[in-house]
């Protein structure tokens, strides 16, 4: 049977071994065109209103117990990769179906999480919060928190909600998520482009780690382009200034419940 939804799995290093499942129609469907974007440029961006029913069909069940069975050490089932998740009205449906999955198979170390990759735009919404809060680790997108840097960076839809309201969404996020699991991730690049501000500039950077602090996510995620970016003039920070934005976001947000990782 071909494989219609998952990928991999493979190692991540931020997710340890990762199966990716998509629930998207194979085309991109995002609300933004980032400028690093590794999965190529978004053609058209959609509202952050728009939605697509794409329910699970049975043979979802049948594809995940067909890999599953063979990696009994998996450390997470990751929906999310061909642009964003939230816009499928059925994300629950497939959300339960992975559950019912991991439930009835065996696992040698603890089951994995089932994790969910977001950019953020949607959650504004009470009702995707709503479905967002169910699953095990959510990893939301923050890359950007003054508005100049966000249009730069995200080129959002123009229906897109502004910065703040999504810092404000991802903390009501983490108060409804309870005892699960919030990463913040933050991707940093910088500019070949002398007219082209990257958001690692000063304000942003440190508008971030304030907006960080606001949200209290359990996990902030540092990390930068690995694969090639939709546009010819980004590219990725190195290590030593992965460190100094680390340390930067360590002093502001100066909360130890607070995890901060760079990759
Ligand atoms: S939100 Fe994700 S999928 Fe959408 S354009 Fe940005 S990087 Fe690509």
């Amino acid at each position: 049977m071909p494989r219609q939804y998952t990928y991999g799995p493979f190692r991540s290093r931020r997710l340890g071994l990762s199966l990716g499942v998509d629930i998207l129609p194979k085309n991109k469907l995002c609300t933004y065109n980032c400028v690093y974007c590794e999965i190529g440029p978004t053609y058209e961006t959609v509202s952050p209103e728009y939605r697509i029913k794409a329910p699970p069909s049975s043979n979802f069940r049948k594809e995940l117990i067909n890999i599953l069975k063979y990696v009994p050490h998996l450390n997470s089932i990751t929906v999310g990769y061909n642009g964003e998740p939230t816009l499928n009205e059925n994300l629950l449906d497939f959300y339960s179906a992975t559950l019912d999955v991991r439930n009835d198979l065996k696992w040698t170390n603890e089951p994995p999480l089932i994790t969910l990759f977001t950019n953020s735009s949607t959650l504004h919404s009470d009702e995707i919060r709503e479905r967002v809060k169910h699953f095990d680790l959510v990893l939301a997108k923050l890359d950007t928190a003054t508005e100049n840097d966000f249009i730069n960076t995200n080129r959002p839809h123009k229906d897109s909600p502004d910065v703040n309201t999504i810092v404000e969404s991802l903390v009501k996020l983490r108060k409804d998520m309870q005892n699960k699991k919030l990463a913040i991730q933050c991707l940093i690049y910088n500019s070949y482009r002398e007219d082209f501000i990257s958001n690692d500039n000063k304000e942003n950077i440190k508008r971030l780690a304030y907006a960080i602090k606001k949200i209290k996510p359990d996990i902030v995620q540092l990390y930068s382009i690995a694969r090639i970016p939709s546009e010819y003039f980004v590219y990725a920070i190195d290590e030593k200034r992965k460190k100094e934005i680390v340390k930067i976001f360590r002093e502001i947000i100066n909360n130890d419940l607070i995890e901060i990782n760079y990759y």
